[in-house]
């Protein structure tokens, strides 16, 4: 019998539900397996009934719940409450909803700064007012989902790779054990490294690492952050390569910035990074950018005690 799932996406860029596309052909083995009973990217399911005569909003019960983008306002929450309740196995797609992800770089300003930013600093209307009629009203950040609700698997990356997506649907749907990679993006890099401490400053990514040849293996390059650039391969969970297992970013002889999020649930990206750069002698205070340049890192959780009250 077909699986019920349902999928639901908050503060979300719709990037990890591309993602589930992109898994190919391989989408129409998983549709053989699934029944999807509420999706708003692929159906007209609507919340409060079909003719919107609904008092309460109501998602059919699924077994799997798929659930990307972060909570940042009460709409957000409330959907996501629903989906805990109906879905037996919460599934946290993407960074954004394991923890934050990019969006979350706004837990570093309150909403009132937020909001004057964006509607009376540069604002075009008149008068300078925040729009509030029938708008669902603004959190006081931007949650991870586990901060709110229960969640049963974190599948981060922004997005996550398709082999990822494909193979944790795979498991849960034929009851197989899911077995995400724990190390970090390092461990899955070919790059040639010399050893610590010899970055004594960084530069920002504006020229290429150095290499031979356009066709020069990446075993034969020099590992991009021992070549003075940021990047965040040591503090950022392995997987990103899929099946292929080459960190995408270095495939392409671009510095990680960390999309994966820490390599532990709870580590702390930006603080793991800040020690691994004075492990190799990088002056930290010589880093004007480095909140910017830890964009990444910029999960709530590691920015909220920053906050501004
Ligand atoms: S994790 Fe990345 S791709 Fe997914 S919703 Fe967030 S920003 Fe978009
Ligand atoms: S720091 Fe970057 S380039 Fe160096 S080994 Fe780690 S992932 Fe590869
Ligand atoms: S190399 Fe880093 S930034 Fe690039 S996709 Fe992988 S985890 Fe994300």
């Amino acid at each position: 019998m077909a699986v019920k799932v349902a999928q639901e996406w908050l503060n979300a860029c719709s990037g990890c539900e591309i993602a589930i596309v992109d898994m190919g052909e391989r989408l129409l083995d998983v549709l053989g397996l699934v029944e999807f009973v509420h999706s708003p990217v692929l159906m007209d399911h609507k919340y409060f009934g079909q003719l919107g005569d609904g008092k309460h909003i109501d998602i059919p019960e699924a077994v799997v719940g798929l659930v990307s983008g972060g909570v940042r306002n009460e709409e957000h929450l409330e959907v996501l409450r629903e989906m805990r309740e109906k879905c037996k196995v919460l599934i946290a797609l993407g960074t954004c909803a394991t923890h934050g992800g990019i969006p979350a770089l706004a837990n570093s300003y309150t909403t009132a700064e937020i909001t004057g930013r964006v509607y009376s600093t540069e604002t075009t209307d008149v008068p300078e007012a925040v729009p509030a009629d029938h708008l669902p009203a603004l959190l006081d950040a931007c949650y991870a989902l586990d901060e709110q609700v229960t969640v049963d698997v974190y599948l981060p990356g922004c997005p996550p790779h398709p082999d990822q997506i494909f193979a944790a649907l795979t498991a849960l749907l034929t009851g197989a054990p899911l077995e995400l990679p724990a190390k970090s993006v390092c461990d899955h890099c070919p790059t040639v490294r010399q050893g610590k401490g010899q970055i004594k400053e960084l530069r920002r990514f504006l020229q290429p690492p150095q290499y031979a040849r356009p066709d020069e293996p990446l075993d034969k390059m020099r590992c991009i952050l021992e070549q003075g650039m940021l990047c965040m391969g040591p503090v950022t969970r392995a997987g990103c390569g899929g099946d292929k297992i080459t960190p995408r970013c270095i495939s392409a002889r671009v510095p990680c910035r960390g999309c994966y999020g820490p390599v532990k649930h709870e580590g702390n990206q930006r603080l793991d990074m800040l020690n691994a750069l004075a492990s190799n002698g990088v002056d930290i205070k010589s880093l004007p950018e480095s909140v910017s340049l830890l964009r990444f890192s910029g999960a709530h959780k590691m920015l909220r005690p920053a906050r501004k009250q």
